[in-house]
C-alpha cells in the first residue's frame, strides 16, 4: 500500500489474489525463494503520456493516456484499452494485474498488459473519436508490436475505436502488421466472434457451474447490468441456451422487461443510435425504465455482472441470495467487493470470478492473432466451438484446482491459485529478469 498510494482498486484485486494463494506458497518455498509474489505485484513497464487533441469547435483537450505492461512471463502484454473519466493509474493497473492470471488461465501462450485513458467518449462526435484515437496512438504505438504488445478494447473501445487506432497505427509504421490490436473488423483482419467472446465465454462459463450441479440454463430468471459489449452478446447466448433474460442497465438506471430483453433493440439503440437505456421503455410498452438504480433488486435465479467494478458489494449480494440467486458470473472485471464474494460464498452460491468468466474474450482475441500470424480466417462456427472449448477447460481447470487445494466449489481459490502457478512457474524458468 505505501509502495502504490491511493491505488485503491490496485490493492483491492492484489489483496484477494494473494488471500487465495497462501497454501501454494506453503507447498512451494521455491517461489518465496524467487521473491515471486514481490515480482509479480511490481509491472514491468507503465508509460504514461499526454494526449493533446482538438474537439469540433477547434478548442484544445488535454487527456492522459496510460499502457501498463504487466507480465511478459507467458507471451507478449495482452489486455484491453478503457477510454472513460473515471481512468487512472489505479484502474489500469487493477485490469493488468488480473489480466495477468486470466491470460494465465485459458492455457494461452499471452502475458497480461492493459491500458486506457480518462477520456470520456460521451456525446463526442465521430471526427472527436478519431482525433483523439489517433492522438493516443501517435504516442502508443512505439510500445506495441504483435511480439511486444498487443491490446484490444474495453470499456469505451469497440470496433470503431479499433479501427482508427489501427489506421495510425499503420500510418506511422508503414507496416500492415494485422497482430498488433484485436478486436479488429471483418473488414482488415478481424476474428469471427471476437465481438460477442466475452460474453458468449461467461455464459458458457456458467453454464458449466450449473450443469456441476445437475442444472441448466433452461427457464432461469436471469438479470444483467449493462447494456454495452458484454452486456448484449452475453444477453443473445443466455437467451439461446433457454434462459430468461428480463432486464439490463446502463449508468442511469436499468429496463425491467417480464417479457424478456428485446436484445436487437438494445443494440439498435446503444450499438447503432449510441444513445441511452430509457429510450427502450418508450419503445416497448410492457418494458418498465427505472432510473438510478442498480438492477440487483430484481429477483433473478443467475446474476451477470457486465458494466464495471465494484457494482455488487455485500449489500447488493445479501439481496441476490435473500430472492433466490443460485449463481453469479462477472462477466465485468471485479464487479464483486470482497464482502460481496463472501455473502455468495457463505451462501453457498456458484460464483464465476471474472478472472475466470470473462476469459473469453481475451481468448478469442489470442485466436484472432493465431489467424494473423497465419494469414488465415476461421469461419465462425469453428471459432465459437474454440472458444467453448476453451471456456470449459478454464471451468475446469478452475474446479480440479479448488479440490486439489481442498476447497471444492471455490471457483475464486481455484481461478487464483491455477493463474498463479502457471505464471510463477514460467517465471522461475526464465531465471531472474
Ligand atoms: P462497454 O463500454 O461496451 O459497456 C459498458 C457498460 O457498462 C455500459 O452499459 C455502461 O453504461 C456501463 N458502465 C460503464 N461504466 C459504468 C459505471 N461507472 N457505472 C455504471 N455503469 C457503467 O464496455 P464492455 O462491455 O466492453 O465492458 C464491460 C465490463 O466487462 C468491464 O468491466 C470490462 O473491463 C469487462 N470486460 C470486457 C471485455 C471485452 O472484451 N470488451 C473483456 C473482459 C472483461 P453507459 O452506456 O451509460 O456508459
Amino acid at each position: 500500500v505505501a509502495r502504490n498510494p491511493g491505488e485503491v482498486e490496485f490493492h483491492q484485486a492484489v489483496r484477494e489474489v494473494l488471500e487465495s494463494i497462501g497454501v501454494v506458497m506453503g507447498k512451494h518455498p521455491e517461489y518465496a525463494q524467487a521473491k515471486i509474489i514481490e515480482r509479480i505485484c511490481e509491472p514491468e513497464r507503465q508509460v504514461i503520456f499526454r494526449v493533446p487533441w482538438q474537439d469540433d469547435q477547434g478548442r484544445v483537450q488535454i487527456n492522459r493516456g496510460f499502457r501498463v505492461e504487466f507480465n511478459s512471463a507467458l507471451g507478449p502484454y495482452k489486455g484491453g484499452l478503457r477510454f472513460h473519466p473515471s481512468v487512472y493509474q489505479g484502474i489500469i493497473k487493477f485490469l493488468g494485474f488480473e489480466q495477468v492470471f486470466k491470460n494465465a488461465l485459458t492455457g494461452l501462450p499471452i502475458g497480461g498488459g492493459k491500458g486506457g485513458a480518462d477520456f470520456d467518449p460521451k456525446g463526442r462526435s465521430d471526427q472527436e473519436i478519431m482525433s483523439f484515437c489517433q492522438s493516443f496512438m501517435t504516442e502508443l504505438h512505439r510500445h506495441l508490436g504483435e511480439y511486444t504488445d498487443v491490446p484490444a478494447g474495453d470499456i469505451g473501445v469497440g470496433g470503431r475505436e479499433i479501427g482508427y487506432l489501427f489506421g495510425q497505427y499503420k500510418r506511422l509504421t508503414n507496416r500492415y502488421e494485422s497482430g498488433v490490436l484485436t478486436g479488429k473488423s471483418g473488414v482488415f483482419g478481424g476474428s469471427h466472434i471476437r465481438t460477442e467472446a466475452t460474453g458468449y465465454g461467461n455464459t458458457f462459463f456458467v453454464k458449466e457451474m450449473l450443469s456441476a450441479r445437475g442444472n441448466s440454463f433452461d427457464g432461469k430468471r436471469t438479470v444483467v447490468s449493462g447494456s454495452g459489449n458484454v452486456a448484449i452478446y452475453t444477453m443473445q447466448k443466455v437467451q439461446e441456451l433457454g434462459g430468461n433474460v428480463v432486464a439490463c442497465s446502463d449508468s442511469e438506471g436499468y429496463v425491467l422487461d417480464e417479457n424478456g430483453i428485446d436484445v436487437e433493440l438494445v443494440k439498435q439503440i446503444k450499438e447503432q443510435e449510441r444513445g441511452k437505456l430509457a429510450e427502450y421503455a418508450e419503445r416497448r410498452q410492457a418494458a418498465k425504465y427505472v432510473p438510478n438504480r442498480q438492477v440487483w433488486e430484481i429477483p433473478c435465479e443467475v446474476a451477470l455482472p457486465s458494466a464495471t467494478q465494484n457494482e455488487i458489494t455485500g449489500k447488493e449480494a445479501g439481496t441476490l441470495v435473500n430472492n433466490g440467486c443460485i449463481a453469479v458470473g462477472e462477466g465485468a472485471n471485479m464487479p464483486t467487493t470482497p464482502e460481496g464474494v463472501r455473502v455468495f460464498r457463505e451462501a453457498g452460491v456458484a460464483f464465476g470470478p471474472g478472472k475466470a468468466a470473462n476469459a473469453g474474450g481475451v481468448a478469442t482475441s489470442a485466436l484472432e492473432m493465431q489467424q494473423n500470424a497465419s494469414r488465415d480466417s476461421w469461419s465462425r462456427e469453428f471459432t465459437e466451438q474454440r472458444l467453448e472449448e476453451i471456456m470449459v477447460s478454464v471451468h475446469d481447470r478452475c474446479y480440479a484446482t479448488a479440490e486439489e487445494y481442498g476447497m471444492p466449489g471455490d471457483y475464486t481459490a481455484g481461478a487464483n491459485i491455477a493463474g498463479f502457478t502457471r505464471v510463477a512457474d514460467a517465471m522461475l524458468a526464465l531465471g531472474l529478469i
